[in-house]
């Protein structure tokens, strides 16, 4: 046994030193076998609720536990915490990037919108009426008109245009925010559904039909994008059933995600506005000819709620799973018996190797025993792992884990720089392939009603021919307890002469229908 393990060390270490270019590195590092089982300190992971034994359990557990948020003292807010925001300013810092390679210009609008001015857009105001928080008195003075505490910006964004736009060759205008709003919702969850959330909403402005509706789908690939290539989700995209679209839109389009449960979470919205707003708030330009002419938007937006994505999509019994371009500590640095010396020095030179190359990093030299420290981290979602004790050093070697696979391996001191940087790549590459390939087996191909029902409770998405009619979709929701329609995926094939799965009329697109958040 003993010199099994030693031969194999031996070949780790020589296949590591024959390793050149970065592309082979790659494929290196993902055929690099597990040496040891990670060790588990089963004592803490218990917290956790099983994820296969109550979903929404284990989820409020890891939020909490890994210090993502809490619950805010006002029922349904939820106070970030530092670990959560950190997350969020790395997801927020590449989107704000990819909206400004959009040509989206940063701007902040007030959070008090007069009553007034929800109210001149008749849809819009009935779809947020419910909603809306308001601020009604000033001290004990009540105010002259109520305010509503923005829940979207479209009325607030649209009188300032009205005001701004003078010619067409101001357009298109396109304006981004990073603002919190406000939602009075029922029923929250942490990061899902919370009364008060944080996100961007994009709004842009056209001379014309075509090229606002180009934009709203330019957005939409955007969102597809920047989802799969940060967060390593693997949305589904298309266009929202008229029942599903944003109060005052014309054309709603959705970013829907597959969660562990089945489950689908809307992540992202982009809405063709047609000229609803514009008439409703006078945004009016002047044309070539001189002539006054009412204007077409756009408007975009995500949230906090890609966290809970993140979550639900990657999570596992030991917790978070983060993918790489967004975690707060990429790397974690455990010291074992860090008192002998050169331990806490060795430990030193690889965080200051890995932050000059610009990678976050974090060394835990606390008083928590290694095995505690494990956990932790692994809790945490902490892509990488680097463990380096005196027998470690005395080899020039470390131990590397990733928290995708739970694969342990021994490297040399001195390929650390390039070996985290093509397994850190690794990971994103496959959180992103498991999670698409997770998805796939669970999207069901149905034609009638019982197949629908029975692939939905078996935890699937079902993509099915449909009517496209309101009345139908809310019978569906009625008879299955909650299924709704998700998105028209752009890329379906609707078979000739096919019927709706649920009334039987003649079917005029395929829909995804899911249980969703
Ligand atoms: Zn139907």
């Amino acid at each position: 046994m003993k010199t099994t393990i030693i031969v194999d060390k031996k070949n780790t270490t020589k296949t590591e030193k024959n390793t050149k270019p970065a592309k082979n590195a790659i494929k290196k590092v993902a055929n690099t076998k597990a040496t040891k089982p990670v060790i588990a300190d089963k004592k803490y992971v218990a917290n956790i609720t099983a994820l296969l034994k109550n979903f929404p359990q284990w989820y409020t557990d890891i939020v909490l536990k890994t210090e993502l948020c809490d619950y805010g003292p006002v029922k349904g807010t939820m106070v970030i915490r530092p670990y959560g925001f950190a997350l969020w300013e790395n997801i927020k810092n590449a989107l704000d990037k990819s909206l400004k390679a959009h040509e989206y210009q940063n701007a902040y609008f007030p959070m008090l919108i007069p009553s007034s001015f929800i109210e001149k857009e008749k849809e819009h105001v009935a779809g947020f009426a419910p909603e809306l928080a308001t601020v009604t008195h000033v001290g004990a003075e009540a105010l002259p008109e109520k305010l509503y505490i923005r829940p979207t910006s479209e009325t607030m964004i649209g009188n300032m245009l009205a005001k701004w736009l003078q010619s067409y060759k101001e357009l298109p205008m396109k304006l981004n925010q990073w603002c919190n709003a406000v939602r009075w919702e029922k029923t929250t969850r942490p990061f899902l559904r919370t009364s008060e959330f944080l996100w961007h909403e994009a709004h842009a402005v056209f001379a014309d039909a075509k090229s606002a509706k180009k934009n709203a789908l330019d957005d939409l690939y955007l969102y597809e994008n920047f989802m799969r290539n940060y967060l390593a989700l693997p949305v589904l995209i298309g266009q929202k059933s008229e029942k599903e679209k944003f109060a005052g839109a014309e054309i709603t389009y959705g970013v829907e995600a597959m969660m562990k449960d089945g489950k689908s979470l809307q992540v992202g919205t982009s809405h063709y506005l047609g000229q609803n707003f514009s008439k409703s708030f006078n945004i009016k330009f002047q044309d070539d000819q001189k002539l006054s002419r009412y204007a077409y938007t756009t408007s975009v937006g995500t949230s906090t709620r890609l966290i809970g994505a993140i979550v639900m999509t990657h999570g596992d019994d030991r917790g978070l799973v983060l993918p790489p371009r967004v975690a707060p500590i990429q790397v974690i640095i455990v010291p074992v018996a860090q008192h002998k010396p050169g331990v806490l020095n060795v430990a030193e030179n690889i965080k200051r190797t890995l932050t000059n190359l610009h990678y976050r990093v974090a060394i835990d030299d606390s008083d928590n025993t290694p095995g505690w420290k494990f956990n932790q981290w692994e809790m945490k979602g902490v892509p990488v792992r680097i463990e380096v004790g005196p027998r470690d050093i005395e080899n020039n070697e470390c131990q590397i884990s990733r928290r995708d696979t739970l694969t342990k391996t021994t490297i040399k001191l001195n390929q650390i720089e390039r070996y985290v940087a093509d397994l850190l790549e690794n990971i994103q590459q496959t959180m992103l392939v498991t999670a698409m390939q997770n998805r796939d087996k669970h999207i069901k191909r149905v034609k009638t009603f019982p197949e629908l029902k029975k692939a939905i409770n078996a935890g699937n998405f079902v993509l099915a021919p449909w009517c496209n009619c309101t009345e139908c979709e809310e019978a569906i929701k009625t008879e299955t307890n909650g299924v709704s329609t998700r998105v028209m995926p752009f890329d379906s094939a609707l078979e000739k002469n096919s019927v709706c799965v649920h009334c039987g009329k003649p079917a005029k697109v395929e829909i995804i229908f899911a249980k969703a958040y």
